[in-house]
């Protein structure tokens, strides 16, 4: 494994590189974003607190309904396509439709929505986002971003 770049910054503590691609494929794998070989969830969309590789604090994820509404796009793009193929190709009735498509979009459903969190996971990592950076939101105020009194 390469070892992470340093990047040059003016006026603040050096950041070590976080390429966006590398660290969401790692998370759509179900591995760390930061060392790409813990594992990410510790049970089906549920994410580890803490990386057992590298120690990577991963609790401060917030991928909350994102992952959802991309599996809603990607799902439904994909399977409205299949749909519409196979209604122009072989004219089958709704029922058909019914029993071909509604388990296919359950089944696609499942398969997908770990690794589009895995994803977003990765790529809240990779932009330093809820507390990725370091700095400790939990203990930040986000009304006046000040500590929580
Ligand atoms: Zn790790």
């Amino acid at each position: 494994m390469a070892e992470p770049q340093q990047t040059a910054s003016f006026g603040g503590t050096p950041k070590v590189d976080r390429p966006i691609g590398r660290s969401i494929k790692r998370g759509m794998l179900g591995r760390c974003p930061q060392c790409g070989e813990g594992k990410l969830f510790r049970a089906f969309l549920k994410p580890v607190d803490r990386c057992a590789v590298c120690g990577e604090d991963l609790h401060h994820q917030r991928a909350d309904d994102l992952p959802a509404y991309l599996v809603i796009v990607v799902v439904g793009h994909v399977l409205m396509t299949g749909y519409l193929v196979t209604e122009v190709m072989y004219r089958v009735s709704p029922w058909v439709h019914l029993a071909i498509w509604a388990p296919l979009s359950v089944v696609a459903a499942i398969l997908t929505i770990q690794p589009i969190k895995g994803g977003v996971i990765g790529l809240q990592w990779a932009c330093r986002m809820h507390g990725f950076d370091g700095s400790d939101e939990d203990t930040v105020d986000p009304g006046r971003g000040g500590p929580l009194a």
